[in-house]
């Protein structure tokens, strides 16, 4: 299945979710009226966009409308459209350049951080980078395994310590073996304690040091991995990260399958944090860089009908 297909497949319950809910607002007025903005107000906020930025849209579109005489509330959804568009439009590019770089991973458990760096492991392979993964979720076995499995698949090196291990000497380790192996990337996963916010900040502070003082010159992405199906929750967990680590972009998992796909708006409006990439199946190449025209088009048009590239 070509990329876009899938995206618009996976965003098939967010389309006819909230932008469905959009149509029905403009479908049930024959002109533009102050109730029909607030309609679309809540049309938005159910649909997980959040109350800032349902307002931001709405306060938007209402600039526009009045900009262009528009008239026709079916016109509006194009409107809509665009101003989402720009919206998350911008900072989505990973920028490693340097060789080695290096990708933390964190966000709380059961997001989908694992899963994620197998799959960027081998999407960077595919380009023809070189991949070292670090096992520095080191609070259960279970969680080094799963990496190990997941290192198998994509075909890449992996270093790991026992359960319980120090995570930063973990890292430690793997930049080590990621300089001297001319690795391109190193990704590192980690422990996603949230409710045990001193420690995992003393252990994500430890591992930045680490990193800051083996590779102080490399080009460096903290990406907090967040799941699309916790919808607002989701905003929260960022906001918290926020407070304990400089998170460079976000990943947005399990975006099939969910009517929430709104949340990306939230996080890019609301949170100013780039979406960077959104996972959109459980398998290895069921990630793909965030494209945000290809978004919105995904989110605003009828899919169905779009041939395989
Ligand atoms: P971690 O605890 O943050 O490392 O999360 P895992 O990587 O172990 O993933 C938790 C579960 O989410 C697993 O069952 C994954 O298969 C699933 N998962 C991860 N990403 C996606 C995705 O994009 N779509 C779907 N449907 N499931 C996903
Ligand atoms: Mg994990």
């Amino acid at each position: 299945m070509g990329i876009f297909k899938k995206l618009g497949f996976g965003l098939k319950k967010t389309r006819e979710g909230m932008t469905g809910r959009i149509e029905d607002v403009l479908g049930a007025y024959e002109e533009i009226t102050d109730d029909l903005f607030d309609d679309l107000e809540e049309a938005l906020i159910m649909g997980d966009v959040g109350v800032k930025t349902a307002t931001d849209i709405v306060e938007e579109l209402r600039k526009r409308v009045d900009k262009n005489e528009v008239r026709n509330p079916k016109h509006a959804k194009l409107i809509i459209a665009d101003i989402v568009a720009d919206m998350i439009d911008g900072g989505e590019d990973m920028g490693l350049i340097t060789i080695p770089s290096v990708i933390l991973v964190i966000g709380v458990n059961g997001v989908g951080k694992t899963t994620t760096i197998g799959k960027l492991a081998a999407m960077y392979k595919r380009e023809g980078k070189k991949v070292i993964l670090g096992a520095a979720d080191t609070f259960r076995a279970a969680a080094i395994e799963q990496l190990e499995v997941w290192a198998d698949r994509a075909g890449v090196d992996i270093v790991k310590h026992k359960e319980g291990a120090d995570p930063a000497a973990v890292v430690y380790d793997t930049i080590s073996a990621g300089i001297s192996r001319d690795c391109d990337i190193i990704i590192c996963d980690t422990a996603g304690r949230l409710h045990n916010k001193k420690n995992l900040m003393d252990e994500l502070a430890k591992i930045y040091r680490v990193v800051e003082k083996e590779l102080p010159y490399a080009d460096r992405e903290i990406l907090l991995v967040l799941d699309a199906t916790t919808g607002q929750n989701a905003v929260s967990q960022a906001k918290e990260f926020m407070n304990v680590a400089e998170l460079t972009g976000i990943a947005l998992t399990k975006l099939d399958g969910t009517a929430r796909g709104g949340v990306v708006l939230a996080i890019k409006n609301e949170l100013k944090l780039p979406v960077k990439f959104i996972g959109v199946g459980e398998q290895i190449d069921d990630l793909q860089p965030f494209n945000p025209k290809m978004f919105a088009k995904a989110l605003f048009e009828d899919t169905s009908s779009v041939e395989e590239e």
